[in-house]
């Protein structure tokens, strides 16, 4: 099988404005992100991309012998709302790779490593996030880094989560 992968957030769905809120207290000493908050809020009504989702249905409906696959760090206790949003705003997909609910391992790369071990040509991925640049190029994929442009202080998050 071959097949392309795409993030959600930050490529497909506008999650800028949940993103500005893990940033809230981030200036006191005890701040840490709340992505339960991000994933959780107003996940449903985020805006469509559109230059993301122009990519993401031209790779599904001009590369039929092509697997479209979303891969996102959302929980999969949001995979039927997640699914709900693609389905109300046209977004076509073969697979959705969701993280397990205490998942906090490298997931995007686990991922990546189980489609390589089945045999799966993975033809690029598409991510806004740039740390995820070396998870694709480390097995040789080529990665699309699409600008978000809100994860530029994604290194402050890292840094407290260390
Ligand atoms: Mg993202």
């Amino acid at each position: 099988m071959k097949i392309v992968l795409f993030d959600i957030d930050g490529v497909v769905a506008d999650a800028s404005d949940r993103f500005t809120t893990l940033y809230d207290g981030c200036h006191q000493p005890d701040w840490k992100p709340d992505w339960y908050r991000f994933h959780d809020e107003r996940m449903d009504i985020d805006p469509v991309i559109p230059g993301g989702a122009a990519m993401l249905r031209a790779a599904y409906y001009h590369m039929p012998s092509v697997a479209v696959g979303l891969i996102t760090n959302r929980l999969d206790k949001f995979r039927h709302r997640t699914r709900v949003w693609l389905a109300n705003n046209a977004l076509p997909y073969d697979h959705l790779f969701m993280r397990g609910e205490h998942d906090y391992t490298n997931f995007k790369g686990h991922i990546l490593d189980n489609l390589l071990s089945q045999g799966c040509t993975i033809l690029y991925g598409v991510d806004d996030d740039p740390l995820h640049r070396e998870v694709y190029e480390k097995r040789g994929i080529p990665f699309v880094y699409f600008h978000s442009g809100y994860n530029e202080l994604s290194h402050l998050i890292r840094e407290r989560e260390a």
